[in-house]
């Protein structure tokens, strides 16, 4: 036990002494199949669920039924090429204190009911499930984990584990998910790959935009609100002047009532019991 510890810890201190930015192997691993994304997934979501205090699941399936249709609606899009393999979802996790949303490989994806509370109107909320199934599509995580293999291959000879039980473990260490926190790059491609899917759609493609704006105001006031947002999505001026940059190029015409459907949305707030009437 005391090795495991051991080895536990060293692999814990390798994820902090490089960050993320030392597991960009991408071009080794392009040649995965997307299964292997989907096992990736589903055993990391075994991991975090486990751990209901961290991410207690909301149950209310009506609310869990509102977001499918959301997600429904941008998988539409023809630029969205993986969604025949991965069955694209997502869990509602009961905590109001906390405004993050985040995705596992093969296209399980997380949100917060703060991040519900924070948004205003529908179109960010569809903004905020496009980024997040583009780090799907994108394999960013997938790649990432795959990326340690190194460090995965240290573990598995040591308890002769799987490879995914040394990116689960990482996983329960990070209780904090450092360990699903994307680069720089991994957020801007994400972006990208985000306003491309929802300029199919009925919503306003470019409400990211909007949110950064949200999200920028509330950070020069208080910030720690938002610690976990931005610890896995990091906000950097050259992400939001990239946005900008590509929305005027798609030349995205300025949003209406109707396609940010914020009255809609604020009446789905006090429906699920996110906000008084
Ligand atoms: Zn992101």
């Amino acid at each position: 036990l005391a090795r495991f510890f051991k080895y536990l810890f060293l692999f814990s201190f390798i994820l902090l002494l490089f960050g993320c930015k030392a597991f960009e192997g991408k071009t080794y691993f392009s040649g995965d199949p997307l299964t292997e994304d989907i096992k990736m997934g589903e055993s990391m979501k075994n991991e975090i669920l486990t751990n209901s205090t961290e991410f207690p699941v909301d149950k209310d399936s009506k609310l869990n039924k509102y977001l499918q249709s959301i997600i429904d609606e941008i998988l539409k899009s023809p630029e969205i090429k993986n969604k025949t393999v991965f069955k694209y979802n997502i869990t509602v996790l009961d905590r109001t204190d906390v405004i993050n949303a985040f995705s596992l490989p093969g296209g399980n994806l997380f949100i917060y009911k703060g991040m519900l509370r924070f948004i205003d109107d529908e179109a960010t909320l569809a903004a905020v499930i496009a980024h997040e199934i583009a780090h799907s599509e994108l394999r960013h995580t997938y790649f990432r984990v795959r990326s340690q293999e190194g460090f995965g291959n240290l573990i598995d000879k040591a308890f002769k584990k799987d490879e995914y039980k040394a990116a689960k473990t990482a996983a329960n260490i990070a209780k904090n998910l450092s360990f699903l926190s994307n680069s720089r790059d991994n957020e801007l491609e994400a972006d990208k790959n985000a306003l491309n899917y929802l300029k199919s759609t009925k919503w306003y493609p470019a409400a990211m935009l909007t949110f950064f704006d949200k999200i920028s105001a509330l950070v020069s006031q208080s910030g720690n609100q938002l610690d976990g947002l931005l610890s896995t999505h990091p906000l950097a001026k050259d992400r939001i002047d990239a946005l900008k940059e590509l929305s005027i190029k798609m030349k995205i015409l300025p949003p209406n009532e109707d396609n940010l459907n914020y009255y809609g949305y604020q009446d789905k707030l006090v429906e699920f019991g996110l906000i008084n009437q």
